[in-house]
């Protein structure tokens, strides 16, 4: 059974295709986790999870959203809510302003808090800000993914030997991507995860297209590959990955 840890599927680009999406999902996914940047789009994360029994959310302040020091009383009433089984995206990006910087720091931490008290582990969004990042999850010890993860092998094996793990979406699947396909040569199976960060991202042959969670498959045969297992291996031990971190026991399958 495949998984997806990481799409923005309550965004207005799915509108039309909900329907065909959640169709072809159906049966060949154990877990879809839909994903808010704010109070509003946890929200609608939380109202599309409430349909399917395949689907959960994701809640929390994306850091491009920080615009000051922000209330956060709303993840935790929101967090009560069974669906919700992670908090994010949440994390830090650079690459647009920098004005914020020491804000998106400071909510960075105060949710790693938010969501160690209530158990839950956190999907992290990292963006021209890999040192602060990992100083920061290193210094406020957590479990969580690192969301779509682009950073060097070095830096990888670091973020695993303090236990994260590592989304891997479509971009593995691009030729010219050298860094994160030695990233999952290198790195242990039992760290690597799979997602769509849809709408973007959309693995190669649908590149330019709108993502969908049924293209992981490609994201697996190019996991398969890279680490010389077949893919059925690959599958099975992604799902028992995401069992460990969001299911709150380990399965063996
Ligand atoms: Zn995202």
């Amino acid at each position: 059974m495949l998984v997806d840890t990481h799409i923005h599927l309550a965004d207005k680009e799915y509108l039309e295709i909900l329907d065909q999406v959640i169709e072809e999902a159906k049966g060949r996914f154990k877990s879809i986790i839909v994903s808010g940047i704010d109070y509003q789009t946890s929200l609608d994360a939380i109202r599309l999870a409430e349909k399917y029994d395949f689907l959960y959310a994701s809640i929390g302040l994306h850091p491009q959203e920080v615009k000051g020091l922000e209330d956060l009383s709303w993840i935790s009433k929101l967090a009560k809510h069974e669906k919700v089984i992670a908090i994010g995206e949440i994390g830090l990006d650079y690459y647009w302003d920098e004005q914020y910087k020491e804000q998106q720091k400071e909510l960075f931490i105060k949710q790693i808090e938010i969501a160690n008290e209530l158990g839950l582990p956190v999907i992290v969004h990292s963006r021209s800000a890999h040192q602060d990042t990992f100083d920061i999850l290193k210094e406020h010890k957590t479990k969580g993914v690192l969301h779509c993860y682009s950073g060097s092998l070095e830096m990888a094996k670091e973020y695993t030997k303090l236990g994260y793990y590592l989304g891997i979406g479509g971009v593995v699947t691009f030729k010219n991507a050298k860094t994160i396909k030695e990233v999952v040569s290198e790195v242990d199976l039992k760290y690597l995860l799979t997602e769509t960060d849809g709408p973007y991202l959309t693995p190669h042959p649908y590149r330019g297209k709108i993502n969908r969670p049924i293209y992981i498959e490609y994201v697996i045969s190019e996991i398969a590959r890279l680490q010389d297992k077949t893919k059925q291996e690959v599958e099975d031990k992604i799902y028992n990955n995401y069992l460990e971190l969001f299911g709150g026991t380990s399965e063996e399958i």
